[in-house]
């Protein structure tokens, strides 16, 4: 499908700065297809302020080929911190695409997620959200603004210091990593402001359609943000739901299991 196939350019291109083909995929999200319940939404284990509900939690185990592994050293899951979700509320990914008809979407969640996605990579993770939706800043840090309308359109990054996770599983001194909010409105982004410091959970911007976000957009069913964790020569992208410990949730409304299965054979 043309969107998912384009929006797996980011990887290299998004902010000007070559990967040159060493992204270090860790955590990469390839679902085990076979899988009898691939998830659909996702919720931060206690988001300041969140009106999320309580839902019986399913283990990451359900939508990745294997655990989690701390491949790289600046994995935030294990070194004791907590991140502020991008959105108020439960996070789902955004779950539907565009098929080649018109006015027909396809319910693939799968397709938001971090990794070669129908064999490309996407360096990040889509959170569904509707247009105007504010996206707050995961943790304290500088805040910065770019463009990028190829990719991920109007965003808003955010450079903090991070805990370096050893081998051993201990974490000591520090890294410098950045939150990439991609797709955000025109309006929300002050392009060439000054950096400024930001606190957790502070607004950084609103959900838009800017750049590469080609497919879903309000008003059809979903918009969405695209959530990148990276070094800042976006090198070695992370898996964010790795990264910030999200739990994944069964989908609240019905069953598309029967869509869902579709999605796999992608
Ligand atoms: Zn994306």
């Amino acid at each position: 499908m043309a969107a998912a196939r384009l929006r797996g350019t980011y990887g290299r291109s998004a902010i000007g700065l070559g990967t040159s083909g060493l992204v270090v995929a860790v955590a990469v999200i390839v679902p085990t297809f076979a899988e009898a319940t691939p998830p659909k939404a996702l919720r931060a284990p206690e988001p300041a302020a969140s009106t999320a509900q309580p839902q019986a939690p399913v283990p990451m185990s359900k939508i990745t080929a294997a655990a989690p592994r701390p491949r790289n050293p600046d994995e935030g899951s294990g070194c004791g911190r907590s991140f502020h979700p991008p959105v108020d509320g439960k996070l789902a990914l955004r779950g539907a695409y565009r098929t080649g008809r018109a006015k027909s979407y396809k319910f693939c969640p799968t397709w938001s997620g971090f990794g070669h996605v129908r064999g490309r990579f996407h360096g990040g993770i889509d959170v569904s959200a509707t247009t105007g939706t504010p996206v707050r800043a995961g943790t304290d840090g500088t805040l910065t603004y770019g463009n990028n309308p190829g990719g991920f359109g109007k965003y808003a990054r955010l450079s903090f210091q991070h805990p370096k996770r050893g081998r051993d599983g201990t974490c000591h001194g520090s890294t410098e990593l950045e939150i990439i909010y991609a797709h955000l409105l025109d309006e929300s982004v002050k392009i060439g402001a000054p950096p400024r410091h930001v606190r957790a959970g502070e607004v950084v911007g609103r959900v838009g359609c800017t750049g590469n976000a080609r497919g879903m957009c309000s008003p059809s069913p979903e918009s969405h943000v695209h959530v990148t964790v990276q070094r800042p020569d976006a090198r070695g992208r992370i898996d964010p739901l790795a990264f910030f410990g999200w739990q994944v949730h069964r989908p609240d409304e019905g069953d598309k299991a029967s869509e869902w299965a579709s999605c796999f054979e992608r």
